[in-house]
């Protein structure tokens, strides 16, 4: 038996066309017409756009399909014909112990939606276990206090100058039990579960103090942090970093990826700005992976674009990867905007990537992300000579 959850597609805004009571007029009509078919067991209610209905899995995710296509044709309400297209989120009663049989149909629903399948057998993997999701959690906030998370710097090598002189600083994290987990992971965890405020503001500290020890040693350098797409548009965390960094400002960048502009673009730009009359630098991150599109390129003042190391990991082994890098480049500076390649690991890529006219270079070949004792240490011994091949001059640091 499966436990079926039945969704009426663009639900709101068939409620603001024809109102509520003509929706619930159209809810329950809907149940009816689900009733008479003959696989159905019972129908019910399940919120105010869902209805639950159990049927044999005898006839598997088709059979239920099959009742999508039985029930969804025009609905009459008050003589006008209402359209209606239907998504099913469906449960294998018994199989699954984590949800009740109606939340885990519930959550299919949203699984199906998010991948354009009409029907939707719930995933449990895709799921996850968010009692461990939270868990995770709330190691996290401890492990910013007993230092397993920290901060690596990875420097970002200017191939005009050839000298090192700004850094990207990159959650680390070393799990007591799990090992290190990925930032990737747990900063999207922190989005979900509403801990990237607090997170993103102990990096901010974080990166601040530790430039100020690196400007102590006699490396002044400008420090990018990269600023989730959830905080864009959140001002008054904005507001907090601006202050926070105070004088400092002027030394900082923010790395943001152009998916979070395209978000919710009003508003994003609109702190952009403010966060630029600050005068923290812009940074557009991994250019190239998402969407991205000229026109919103061009709206935000950024000073940097970043091309997504997928990109440059490919140069050699894809030709027409090497052609879209030359036209980014071509094009991000006629957008006055200077241009960093991340994920530079040989001497070859470097020397491909000077000659398009890449203005910085950041990668495994010229440092890893460092904890801050050994990015000092980094510092201090010079950049090693192998790097003299692709720049100019000798390298050697900027102060
Ligand atoms: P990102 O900002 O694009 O950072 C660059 C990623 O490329 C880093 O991965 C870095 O370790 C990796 N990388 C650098 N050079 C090379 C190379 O030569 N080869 C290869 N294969 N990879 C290279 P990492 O440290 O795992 O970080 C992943 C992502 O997590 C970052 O991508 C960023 O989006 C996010 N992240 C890291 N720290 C923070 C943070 O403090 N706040 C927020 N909101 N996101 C962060
Ligand atoms: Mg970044
Ligand atoms: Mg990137």
């Amino acid at each position: 038996i499966y436990t079926v959850a039945i969704g009426i597609d663009r639900f709101p805004q068939i409620m603001t066309a024809i109102g509520q009571s003509a929706t619930n007029e159209l809810m329950a009509k809907l149940g009816a017409r689900l009733d008479q078919h003959t696989d159905v067991r019972m129908t019910a209610m399940a919120t105010t756009d869902v209805i639950g209905i159990l049927v044999s899995a005898t006839n598997g995710l088709d059979g239920v399909d099959k009742i999508l296509s039985y029930v969804s044709h025009p609905i009459a309400i008050s003589g006008e014909m209402i359209d209606i297209e239907l998504s099913a989120g469906c449960c294998i009663i018994g199989l699954h112990s984590a949800l009740s049989p109606v939340d885990e149909a519930m959550v299919a629903l949203q699984q199906g939606r998010a991948l354009r399948q009409r029907v939707h057998l719930f995933d449990e993997q895709a799921y996850g276990d968010p009692s461990s999701t939270l868990s995770l959690m709330s190691d996290m906030v401890s492990g910013l206090s007993d230092g397993s998370v920290y901060l690596a710097y990875q420097p970002k090598f200017d191939l005009r100058r050839g000298a090192v002189n700004s850094v990207e600083a990159l959650l680390r994290w070393d799990h007591p039990t799990r090992g290190k987990v990925s930032p990737d992971t747990f900063v999207g965890f922190a989005e979900e579960t509403g801990h990237i405020r607090p997170l993103s503001q102990w990096v901010m500290s974080q990166a601040k103090a530790d430039r100020e020890i690196m400007a102590a040693a006699g490396f002044d350098l400008k420090m990018s942090v990269n600023i989730s797409g959830r905080l864009l548009t959140d001002s008054a965390f904005l507001d907090w970093a601006i202050a926070e960094l105070g004088d400092a400002c002027e030394r900082f960048c923010f790395e943001v990826t152009e998916t979070a502009v395209i978000d919710d673009p009003k508003a994003a730009l609109a702190n952009i700005e403010r966060v630029r009359s600050a005068g923290i630098e812009i940074s557009i991150d991994d250019y190239g992976s998402g969407l991205s599109s000229l026109s919103y390129l061009k709206q935000i003042p950024a000073q940097e674009l970043k091309i997504d190391k997928s990109f440059v990991l490919s140069l050699q082994s894809n030709s027409s990867d090497a052609l879209l890098i030359k036209s980014t480049i071509d094009l991000a500076h006629s957008l006055g905007m200077s241009v960093t390649v991340e994920g530079v690991e040989t001497a070859d890529a470097l020397q491909l990537l000077q000659g398009m006219g890449a203005d910085v270079a950041q990668g495994y070949y010229i440092a890893r992300p460092l904890p801050l004792a050994d990015v000092l240490a980094f510092f201090q011994a010079g950049v090693p000579s192998i790097r003299q091949s692709a720049v100019q001059d000798r390298p050697s640091l900027a102060n």
